[in-house]
């Protein structure tokens, strides 16, 4: 069955039409699960007991289930954890700043990408997320905000999984999140990231929606990049780049470039020249992410110092950067890494985050 949460609102008019229902019925049962905050096609109290009958018999409603919600020291991020119908798990993280309450959402259940840092890869791709899962996480926090008259406004695809490679469900999910009717949020507030997969970064410029689009970067050169990132093997580094130019010039977004620093491999003074000779000229954004530690991996982060010398040598070459600085403590922040832990040994040891940025 399908999950309510996976429609669109063409494909539910379409369906009313099919029960030989008026389209508008359609409308009205966005407005209980969207704006209304229903828990169950039950509570449609202005739709007949049969339409409400015929609702259930086709589609599952709601179809994830929040497992925890594990809420940082300084308040600032909240980790919601879900279990699916098939008892795998993902998560989604709610950022509160000043202004803006950002959700970071997955897009599959593991991920294909296995960078070597990220805790998502571990165990390699497991399935898909439907659109209905997707919708779903945005969904639920959304009615947490509501409860004390707030709503989610900006979206990142940042949590579990690699968007290009779930890229139907992801557009789809987008077109609702877009949508008036649900969540109406601009496409300017929503960011994909990839890891680079270039016909996705092309097919998603020729789409009609301009959302920002990250890349993963990660590092100067394709010889550093193929060791941190298996995927980088599928396509030469400035291919990519390429891609990411064409994308912006198309939708007429800035380009952000995501880059992890991990000590001793893509955290020195050469790696930061390299890196801004890379990028001399481009109208982009780097946004520099210390290594959030993940157990079992033999990787560490650098130290505020090393990273505001590299920060120091890319201002210099006037690339604008962004960077975010969270403490070693703040062990479950990492993409993925809730996920992974067994619910009973998953802790909220979040700790104090700094922020800084150059714009
Ligand atoms: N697959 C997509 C989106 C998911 S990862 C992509 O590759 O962009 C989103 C971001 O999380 C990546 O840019 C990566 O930098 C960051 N990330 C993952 N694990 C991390 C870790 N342990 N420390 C710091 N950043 C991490």
């Amino acid at each position: 069955m399908t999950p309510f949460c996976g429609l669109t609102l063409e494909e539910l008019k379409n369906w009313m039409g099919s029960q030989g229902e008026k389209p508008f019925r359609a409308v009205q049962a966005f407005d209980w699960v969207y704006k209304k905050g229903i828990r169950s096609f039950d509570e449609m109290s202005n739709m007949s007991k049969e339409l409400k009958d015929l609702l259930s018999q086709a589609f599952i409603f709601p179809s994830i289930e929040k497992i925890r919600e594990l809420h940082s020291e300084d308040g600032e991020t909240i980790k919601f954890l879900w279990e699916l119908s098939d008892h795998k798990r993902v998560e989604s993280v709610l950022i509160l700043s000043r202004d803006r309450r950002t959700v970071c959402i997955s897009c599959q259940v593991g991920c294909p990408a296995r960078c070597a840092f990220c805790a998502s890869g571990k165990e390699g791709l497991l399935r898909n997320l439907s659109v209905g899962e997707i919708v779903e996480q945005v969904l639920h926090i959304d009615r947490y905000l509501a409860a004390k008259g707030e709503r989610v406004c900006h979206l990142v695809f940042m949590g579990m999984g690699e968007p290009m490679e779930n890229y139907d469900a992801v557009v789809k999910a987008i077109q609702i999140f877009n949508a008036p009717e649900a969540f109406h949020i601009s496409q300017r507030r929503i960011t994909v990231s990839t890891v680079g997969v270039v016909e996705g970064i092309r097919k998603l410029a020729d789409e009609e929606l301009k959302v920002n689009l990250v890349l993963s970067l990660h590092a100067p050169n394709q010889h550093i990049r193929k060791k941190i990132i298996p995927y980088a093997r599928r396509y030469e580094l400035q291919e990519i780049l390429d891609a990411m130019e064409e994308y912006s010039c198309k939708t007429h977004r800035d380009i952000t470039y995501e880059y992890t620093l991990i000590a001793g491999i893509n955290d020195g003074i050469e790696h930061a020249k390299e890196l801004a000779a890379l990028l001399q000229g481009k109208q982009c954004t780097v946004n520099l992410i210390p290594y959030n530690p993940i157990p079992n991996l033999n990787l560490s982060r650098p130290s505020k110092e090393r990273i505001e010398t590299f920060r120091a040598i890319l201002e210099e070459a006037n690339i604008t950067t962004t960077w975010r600085y969270t403490k070693g403590k703040d062990i479950a922040a990492a993409c993925g890494q809730l996920a992974l832990q067994k619910t009973e040994e998953a802790v909220a040891i979040f700790s104090q985050d700094v922020v800084g940025s150059s714009k």
